[in-house]
């Protein structure tokens, strides 16, 4: 019989509900806080190490925090010293902090984010099943996925990920793309492969602080751009409506932004599609492109605002980013 090739993979706690416990004022992280991968222990093939990086919830995890992730990652992609890691996390910030790494690293490493909906003190916890079938992954070698996001079975690409439910075990979901596979009892199965993941050039994560993001609601927006570009904001983001379009007083905040220098991505605060330079009408999605905005294809306003933040800190021109953004 030939001996299992052991796999080396580290599990790199960062917190969230996954080692929380319950205390007399709720669910909560406790300095001694460990997470548990003893349902990964007995699976063949893995030889699991565990490095406890930080432990906060996942609201108190800044772009900062997500780049301290994301560069401990890139070291590990170059010196090869695991062959693949598991990051535990709270899901709150979960899809971010994944898709900040998946943004930063080449890809030759496997890189699985999970986390539980549920604590240990719950009935029907599911954070010890997500670790086990994060490992899983992780030792599974198929290249060129990028980070994948590892809970309910499910396999999905950092990209495309979101928490769509505030409490069930089913919550993350790539709205419009769907999983790229799951993990059953005997093998893990692949349903598809990503062709596309947005990259940044290699060299240091560095972030632009001052980006925001501003999601339109009728009669709501404008306001909100005018004082981001009034404090010196560098990017904004604006999540607008359908294809791309604001009400034409919110199109004049946006071009007060871009004559100031602030580089304008749009994308739609519709979960699936792409935003697309369609109506000409003032507001528009064309009437936006003509005022110096740029637009974010079907990227999630979240992201591509960190995206942005990496962008603009790395010193890129507004029409570098434009570049990077036109495969959207
Ligand atoms: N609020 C928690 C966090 O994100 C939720 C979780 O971990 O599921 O840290």
């Amino acid at each position: 019989m030939n001996p299992v090739k052991l796999k080396k993979i580290l599990v790199l706690s960062t917190g969230g509900t996954i080692e929380m416990t319950p205390m007399s004022h709720g669910l909560t992280i406790s300095t001694n806080s460990k997470v548990d991968v003893s349902s990964a222990n007995t699976l063949d093939g893995a030889d699991i190490y565990v490095k406890k990086f930080f432990n906060l919830p996942s609201p108190h995890i800044t772009p900062e925090i997500m780049v301290d992730i994301a560069t401990e990652l890139r070291r590990i992609e170059v010196t090869k010293e695991y062959h693949g890691v598991v990051v535990t996390h709270g899901t709150d910030t979960l899809e971010e902090t994944a898709f900040m790494a998946d943004i930063h690293l080449e890809g030759s490493l496997p890189v699985v984010f999970t986390a539980a909906m549920r604590s240990n003190s719950e009935l029907g916890v599911d954070g010890p099943r997500n670790i086990r079938s994060a490992v899983r992954v992780a030792c599974t070698e198929i290249n060129n996925l990028g980070v994948t996001v590892v809970l309910n079975d499910e396999i999905h690409a950092a990209g495309r990920v979101t928490k769509t439910c505030t409490s069930k075990v089913s919550s993350f979901d790539s709205p419009g793309y769907g999983p790229l596979g799951f993990v059953d009892d005997d093998r893990v199965l692949y349903h598809r492969l990503p062709i596309w993941r947005m990259n940044l050039p290699q060299g240091q994560l560095v972030l632009e602080k001052k980006v925001g993001l501003v999601r339109i609601v009728a009669g709501f927006g404008g306001d909100l751009i005018d004082f981001l570009t009034e404090t010196n904001y560098k990017g904004i983001v604006v999540e607008a409506f359908g294809r791309g379009n604001v009400h034409p007083d919110t199109a004049l905040s946006i071009k007060r932004a871009v004559d100031s220098g602030v580089i304008v991505v749009i994308t739609s605060r519709c979960y699936k599609g792409r935003v697309l330079a369609v109506y000409g009408y003032p507001g528009g999605g064309s009437d936006l492109k003509n005022k110096g905005a740029l637009s974010a294809g079907d990227m999630a306003g979240n992201k591509i605002r960190l995206f942005l933040m990496a962008c603009i800190g790395a010193g890129l021109s507004k029409e570098q980013i434009e570049k990077l953004l036109s495969s959207l």
